[in-house]
């Protein structure tokens, strides 16, 4: 039998390096984008927060008597990331980030949802109350996102059709 408290530990790692993955992408399509400077900005502000998520839950691993060098490599379980991130070097790369993007973002609040359940099922008060606290950037992000992806479409369209070397990124 496993413990629902060895799963939420095995999940939490999951969590941390998909964090771990998440700064990463948005480090670099923040060193990309030259001409979008609301999406910029925007992404600069979901980096600092995924920089304190990863840490939080390395945290949360840490009380729990584990730690996060245990983590195993996730990239099998992004194949479908990594399939929208080989957009980024074509001429529609921010409109292929904006989508890639916001596909993570729902990973995340789906991974989230998850960890809340599992850590109320295995009474880690602490560690549900800081996975709350981390869905509610999660789902921030989601919705800005959603917000502004017609935006970036158009903005994108508008300048490539009038050949502007600035629609790429
Ligand atoms: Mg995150
Ligand atoms: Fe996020």
């Amino acid at each position: 039998m496993t413990h629902p408290r060895d799963r939420l530990l095995e999940w939490l790692r999951d969590a941390h390096a998909m964090e771990e993955q998440a700064e990463q992408v948005l480090s670099g399509q923040i060193r990309r984008i030259e001409n979008y400077p609301a999406l910029k900005k925007r992404l600069e502000q979901h980096l600092d927060e995924t920089r304190r998520q990863a840490k939080d839950l390395e945290g949360c691993i840490k009380a729990m008597g584990s730690s996060t060098s245990l983590v195993k490599d996730t990239a099998g379980r992004m194949v479908g990331l990594g399939q929208a991130l080989s957009g980024l070097f074509v001429g529609d790369e921010v409109v292929k980030g904006a989508l890639a993007s916001y596909t993570f973002e729902h990973m995340e609040v789906a991974s989230y949802r998850i960890l809340i359940a599992a850590a109320g099922e295995a009474q880690e008060t602490e560690v549900k109350r800081i996975c709350e606290k981390i869905l509610a950037e999660e789902e921030k992000m989601a919705e800005w996102l959603e917000g502004h992806l017609a935006e970036v479409t158009r903005d994108h369209l508008r300048r490539e059709a009038a050949e502007e070397a600035t629609a790429r990124r």
